[in-house]
């Protein structure tokens, strides 16, 4: 069995027993014993030595039943925390999902080699090839920065790594994959974040990782001067630079004539077009919603605008919607991975629930979405995100491909409650998280599982 295969299963039985251990009313953490299958490895024996510096720091080893990946040269140290599990309890749920970190720091200090520092595992997307893990058992952030005796040998043995393997003590650069960094800021760069990620207990936190750098010799660099923080190619969007470098805007209002509205359920009013960059034309298949995180539609107009963002029609909270690009087939950008494929749409309003009360506008939501999918033969439903023909929301965009400067908790705009609404409102067919194609698969940004190491 292919790898990419075992590791679905293996996910998808994770998945299934943390469901059952929630029915039987336990904590997700304490589960069963998995069944024993030949998706199962023996547990791998321990063949290379530690090198040599790091004897004396690592006090005992414990081997993990969890597939060989290949030979290791560490051109970096990721760091994490197991998240609130115990040592017993991380041994366990790295194995369910086939996960390993090589060093594992228990709450008492004392050190445990896992894996061979020469072999990969799989711990954090982007860094799996070159990465050397360690993770230290306990929370996330301040709750680590009281133990004392677990900071002080975590330190050690980063240090030690990063000397034995010639690593630079420091996280300026993540993008070079050469240095000691936390699973929070591969996190930002790589995604693989977890199922409903909170931004205050993203592993180990930052608090952590800067006392962890001083006590360890290195430098710690915060986010806003993380190497390229502002440029492409982040999971996590950065919007704390200059955005007006994105794009001119050369088109809209009062920029361009005021066209003829191109479907029948908008309007184009000259007020209330957007001003926008010129990317060019796209092949409508599919549609994207949003809500736009404002009470008014001008806030959310101004933001667009200042954020070279924005949508194809925006629907206000009286019901009426609009075109606010010239033509349907511009190209504008909203939801990273659907850009060049759906005709997005933002609905004026501060949250789901604040749209699943406007009869008003969802009757409108559903009016443009109808004829949007008759003009385009768009399928009425959202089951399968990877073809972008159907009708999905920001949220499952975000999901699927990261690329947004909000990826935190499980309330992504507009809410999967609206999305049935609307998509069953039109005469579709809404298909639940659970069943969309694929989404135990590693390559979705925000991962179907709620821990990780
Ligand atoms: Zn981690």
């Amino acid at each position: 069995m292919s790898t990419l295969k075992r590791a679905f299963w293996l996910a998808a039985a994770s998945v299934f027993l943390a469901a059952v251990a929630m029915l039987a009313g336990l904590s997700p953490w304490s589960w069963p014993d998995p069944p024993a299958t030949e998706e199962r490895e023996a547990p791998s024996a321990l063949r290379s030595p530690l090198p040599e510096a790091l004897e004396k720091h690592v006090t005992t080893e414990r081997r993990l039943a969890i597939p060989d990946r290949g030979a290791l040269t560490p051109t970096a140290i990721v760091v994490h925390s197991t998240s609130g599990l115990s040592l017993m309890e991380t041994l366990a749920a790295l194995e369910y999902r086939a996960m390993g970190v090589h060093l594992l720091v228990d709450a008492d200090g004392r050190t445990y080699r896992l894996v061979d520092l020469d072999r990969r595992v799989r711990a954090a997307r982007g860094f799996d090839d070159v990465a050397l893990h360690v993770s230290v058992v306990g929370g996330v952030d301040e709750e680590l920065l009281k133990n004392e005796a677990q900071l002080e040998s975590a330190a050690r043995v980063v240090r030690v790594a990063a000397d034995h393997f010639g690593i630079p003590k420091t996280n300026a650069d993540v993008v070079s994959r050469r240095g000691i960094f936390s699973h929070q800021q591969a996190k930002y760069r790589w995604g693989g974040f977890r199922r409903g990620e909170r931004k205050d207990r993203v592993e180990p936190g930052e608090a952590f990782m800067r006392e962890l750098l001083r006590r360890a010799g290195g430098v710690f660099v915060e986010e806003k001067d993380w190497k390229g923080r502002a440029e492409e190619g982040w999971a996590l969007a950065w919007e704390g630079g200059d955005l007006s470098t994105r794009g001119a805007l050369t088109k809209g209002r009062g920029l361009t004539p005021t066209p003829p509205p191109a479907l029948r359920s908008v309007e184009v009013v000259e007020a209330r077009r957007m001003k926008y960059v010129d990317r060019g034309t796209i092949e409508p298949r599919g549609i994207v919603l949003h809500f736009t995180a404002t009470e008014t539609y001008d806030e959310a107009i101004e933001a667009f605008e200042r954020r070279r963002l924005g949508p194809t029609i925006t629907v206000d909270v009286d019901g009426r919607a609009y075109q606010v690009v010239d033509r349907l087939e511009d190209k504008v950008v909203a939801a990273g991975g659907t850009n060049d494929h759906c005709v997005q749409i933002e609905i004026v309003g501060l949250g789901e629930s604040v749209l699943l009360e406007n009869s008003a506008q969802t009757k409108k939501v559903i009016e443009v979405i109808s004829e949007l999918c008759e003009k385009y033969r768009i399928p009425k439903t959202n089951r399968d995100i990877e073809s972008r023909r159907g009708v999905y929301s920001h949220g499952q965009a975000k999901k699927r491909w990261g690329r947004s400067a909000w990826l935190w908790g499980t309330d992504f705009d507009p809410g999967e409650t609206y999305m049935k609404r609307v998509i069953e409102g039109a005469g579709g067919q809404y298909v639940e998280e659970k069943d969309w194609p694929g989404r135990t698969s590693d390559e979705w940004f925000i991962l179907y599982d709620e821990w990780l190491p």
